[in-house]
């Protein structure tokens, strides 16, 4: 049968069943996705030495004839095979703990070995070592006598196992691996197939750092390909709804505020106002600290699109910030006439049903609602603009799922604003919202102090109490963090309660406080947070983050137990939710004494630093991207080669060149792209968009 990339493995010679199933936990299910599989690191094992310059300590590799064999246990009772070997320089001892090498070997025959060698009572020996029958008559050597590579494996896999098959793979499938790049670019790099057969057996070093420079670029360009693509399509065929300024609702808005706004927001706003009364259709993120003055801004928008007779929808990603914007924005709507409701999920079915009539007659300008309900269940009169806010959980996928749904409909397209109020690194901007414009607020409203951070260790919690409460009876409140491994977790909800109980009754007896965690009802969430709200409560311990996203103006103090939990942005993220109206505020983290010395290191580098977007790369750097802000389970695509908290210069270098090829042949019509074009329709279901023109 002809070898087609996409075999699946288990047909591969030497891979039954049982086999492929373990590949599959590798990510390897087709024997392109085999010839993909990156090695960790590579040993150089191109020197032969002779037995007699053999040096403790060291890997060595060894060409040598097998002398004798014998299996035995060791004291302790380890199974071991030992052996004997010769070349023309010396003989050396080499031990194995494991038996069946007993059953392969046989005295007399020809090796190579690599293995370290260790010094055992002054004699020399081979511990381990990985051999291979040396007929390099008949073929060449897989495991010595080269650069060899070694892959991330699963149980039930071996190095040796893998590197067999993969090199059989590339003498039976490397020829079809076919050149995607266009040849203006490929011509900068190794040919394909040449680049993976150098990512698995290069000939020297800089022959695989070069294949594996080439496949990560790739990799970006394709994805950069994709973006520059959906940027393209959002700007063109449908224009977006072409706004004026001469209403000036949102000037009146701007007027009314107790404060001007900053420089920065003014050019912000400006760009908006550009987008919006332009024919383009607006695609901007929005990023900017907590308390940046985002919100503002945006409402300012909304404003704009309302004076339009149009209709604006701001969504955030939870009831609770769904409701605190309503709230601020409820007196501003009545003042000036704007019609105005929330979509929430714990309004009665009658009340939501009613609402979603009076969006789809256009009996109402503005709307807040969920992100949940707003994408699932609306149908719009003319939606002019859609502002999603804190979207930190809201990748690529997801805004094309927005896209779509405020696209019902034969009406021109909305223009979009996204808002994040996590500052991204540049490299995940450039990955999650690289189909973006980007503005960034760096400047903070006038009046705000850095919030004072301290690392606060068991013996300090007593005084740090009595500061809290201090801090309470002079009127101001606080937060407390508590964080749940998992929110489900009975046994830690029962610790985090416990541990509630033991201030009220103790330390902190006399301060009005409440518990707000994962299980209660979203309204007695609710209830919970208005009482903190009106100053009701005093201290608020909760065992969830995210509703501790609300601005609650009199907070200074934001307690947070167990910090090494989370991601340097996301404290950066609660630590800004504190000491917003001014006046000194503090960020107290509660170390352990097992917490672990680079958490500690960690932490203190985050309570040097205020500057949300330094914090951010940082973030990236220790912990990688997979981690950073939830971006797995929302929309980071697998990277395979690439890694974004490393290869910065060469994904800036993709992105240039992906939007210049899209600027020039968007639809990839041109012969140079069809490697592309293939591509995008198989791996990356860019078939429906490409499909029109195909
Ligand atoms: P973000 O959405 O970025 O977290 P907000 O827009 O909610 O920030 O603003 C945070 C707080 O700062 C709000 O209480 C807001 O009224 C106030 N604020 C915003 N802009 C200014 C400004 N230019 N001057 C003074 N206060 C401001
Ligand atoms: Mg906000």
């Amino acid at each position: 049968m002809e070898a087609r990339l996409d075999d699946p493995v288990r047909y591969l010679k030497g891979v039954g069943p049982r086999r492929a199933a373990t590949l599959d936990k590798l990510g390897i299910a087709t024997a392109e996705d085999l010839l993909l599989h990156a090695p960790r690191q590579y040993f150089d094992r191109s020197r032969i030495v002779a037995i007699r310059q053999l040096a403790p300590d060291r890997e060595a590799c060894i060409r040598v004839q097998l002398e004798t064999l014998h299996s035995g246990r060791s004291w302790r009772g380890r199974q071991r095979v030992s052996a004997t070997v010769a070349d023309d320089s010396g003989r050396l001892r080499v031990t194995w703990y494991s038996g069946w090498v007993r059953d392969v070997l046989q005295p007399g025959q020809r090796l190579v070995l690599a293995g370290r060698v260790v010094a055992n009572r002054g004699r020399l020996e081979m511990r381990q070592p990985e051999f291979e029958r040396d007929d390099t008559e008949t073929q060449e050597l897989l495991h010595a006598e080269r650069i060899v590579p070694f892959y991330p494996l699963t149980r039930g896999i071996s190095q040796k196992w893998l590197r067999a098959l993969v090199y059989r793979t590339l003498q039976s499938h490397a020829h079809l691996i076919g050149e995607i790049l266009p040849p203006a670019i490929a011509a900068q790099y190794p040919e394909r197939a040449a680049a993976v057969r150098a990512l698995h057996f290069p000939a020297c070093s800089e022959d695989a750092a070069c294949a594996l420079e080439r496949l990560k670029f790739e990799e970006l360009f394709l994805l950069q390909v994709v973006l520059a693509r959906r940027r393209w399509r959002a700007r063109s065929g449908q224009s977006g709804i072409q706004m004026r300024v001469d209403s000036g609702l949102h000037e009146d808005y701007l007027h009314a505020l107790p404060f001007a706004l900053t420089r920065a927001q003014r050019s912000v706003l400006d760009e908006i106002v550009a987008d919006m009364t332009s024919e383009r259709c607006m695609q901007r993120l929005l990023q900017g600290d907590v308390g940046s003055g985002k919100t503002v801004v945006a409402v300012a928008a909304l404003l704009l699109a309302v004076g339009n007779r149009t209709q604006g929808v701001l969504m955030a990603p939870t009831e609770a910030l769904a409701l605190q914007h309503a709230e601020r924005l409820l007196p501003a709507c009545t003042r000036l006439g704007v019609r105005f409701d929330v979509l929430v999920g714990s309004r009665t079915e009658t009340d939501k049903e009613r609402l979603r009539a009076r969006l789809r007659s256009g009996d109402l300008d503005l709307v807040v609602g969920t992100h949940a309900l707003i994408q699932e269940s609306v149908a719009w009169s003319r939606l002019g603009l859609a502002v999603v806010d804190e979207q930190h959980r809201f990748g690529v996928a997801q805004r094309a799922r927005l896209q779509r749904a405020t696209r019902e409909g034969s009406g021109p397209r909305p223009h979009v604003l996204v808002l994040s109020a996590t500052p991204i690194p540049r490299t995940l901007a450039l990955t999650l919202f690289g189909d973006l414009d980007v503005s960034r607020l760096e400047e903070k409203p006038p009046g705000r102090q850095p919030v004072r951070t301290h690392l606060v260790p068991p013996e300090r919690r007593a005084r740090m109490l009595e500061f809290v409460r201090q801090q309470t009876l002079e009127g101001r409140q606080a937060f407390m963090v508590l964080p749940l491994i998992e929110e489900s977790d009975k046994i830690e909800l029962r610790a985090a309660t416990a541990e509630y109980e033991r201030l009220r009754s103790g330390a902190l007896a006399g301060v009005r406080m409440g518990l707000l965690h994962g299980r209660l009802r979203p309204a007695e969430k609710e209830t919970l947070l208005r009482s903190f709200h009106t100053g009701a409560l005093q201290l608020l311990v909760s065992t969830t983050v995210v509703e501790v996203g609300l601005d609650v103006a009199g907070a200074n103090l934001m307690i947070i137990h167990h910090p090494e939990r989370f991601g340097l942005s996301q404290l950066h993220q609660l630590r800004g939710r504190v000491g917003r109206a001014g006046g000194a505020a503090w960020c107290l983290l509660l170390v352990e004494r097992r917490t672990t010395s680079e958490a500690l290191e960690r932490l203190r580098q985050f309570a040097d630093t205020d500057d949300g977007f330094a914090i951010a790369e940082l973030d990236l750097r220790l912990r990688g991207p997979g981690d950073f802000v939830g971006t797995r389970q929302h929309g980071l695509p697998t990277l395979r080669f690439a890694d974004l908290s490393h290869d910065r210069a060469l994904l800036e270098r993709a992105r240039d060149l992906a939007f210049a090829l899209v600027r020039a042949d968007p639809e990839l019509l041109r012969g140079e792209n069809a490697g592309v074009r293939r591509v995008l329709e198989t791996r990356y279901q860019e078939r429906e968009t490409l499909a029109e023109t195909g």
